[in-house]
């Protein structure tokens, strides 16, 4: 396509979103962007100044205010900054994966961080993942997947990858975890998880990492042609 594009990518935890969205965008040579990752920035920046990221309050929005959240390039990878900072490893600690389902419920929080997305996204294709792209991001999006899993199979992953970092949590901890963030996820009343009417299915349960990826790229091609 000569014309700049969106693909836009969502679905619950541990579907294989980033690792997939990540590997599609290169394939692709377009930008990719992490919308999770800016979430979790902002739950870090709540947690660490020792504000409650799930109530609105004027701390909260006066906190966010100053907040400055960008990607930049660190080797071949692509890292999150929040004030000048590389945030990229301690975002993904467990509690603030619940810090960032917490914040991203409140209304005021997600206008913030779509107003940046629609910005990063101004003028050229990207390639964006998250869990409201194809619904409330980008409605109009060129290529929109819904990737999901079995939920035992996600949290086995998830807890596969935790276990690689040295993290000490049970399977049956990341289980709970994901089971009641996906919950938190799909029930809040402004913008929840749910797949797009337009949105192709991806159902990667029993396909292996290589499968998924020629799933998605078979598909986003077709789409694109
Ligand atoms: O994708 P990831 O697990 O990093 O996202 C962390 C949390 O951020 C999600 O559980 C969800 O609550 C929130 N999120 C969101 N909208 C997005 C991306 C993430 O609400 N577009």
């Amino acid at each position: 396509m000569s014309k700049p594009y969106i693909v836009a990518i969502d679905g619950p935890a541990g579907a294989g979103k980033s690792t997939l969205a990540k590997q599609l965008a290169k394939a692709l040579d377009i930008a990719y962007i992490d919308t999770g990752a800016m979430y979790r920035a902002c739950a870090l920046y709540a947690i660490e100044s020792g504000i409650n990221p799930k109530i609105d309050s004027p701390k909260l929005r006066e906190l966010l205010d100053t907040a400055e959240i960008d990607f930049r390039p660190v080797g071949d990878e692509q890292h999150i900054f929040l004030n000048d900072v590389d945030v990229s490893r301690e975002i993904r600690e467990p509690h603030i994966s619940t810090g960032a389902s917490d914040i991203s419920a409140l209304p005021f929080v997600r206008d913030l961080l779509v107003t940046m997305q629609r910005n990063m996204a101004k003028g050229k294709s990207v390639l964006m993942d998250g869990r409201d792209i194809g619904t409330n991001v980008f409605p109009h999006a060129d290529v929109k997947i819904y990737l999901t899993a079995d939920v035992k199979e996600r949290a086995n992953r998830r807890y596969l990858e935790l276990q690689a970092k040295g993290d000490s949590s049970t399977y049956e901890t990341v289980l709970e975890e994901m089971i009641s963030r996906d919950e938190q996820d799909k029930n809040r009343a402004y913008a929840p998880l749910k797949q797009a009417e337009d949105a192709k299915l991806i159902d990667t349960t029993k396909l292996s990492l290589e499968e998924s990826f020629e799933a998605l790229y078979q598909y986003t091609r077709e789409v694109l042609q």
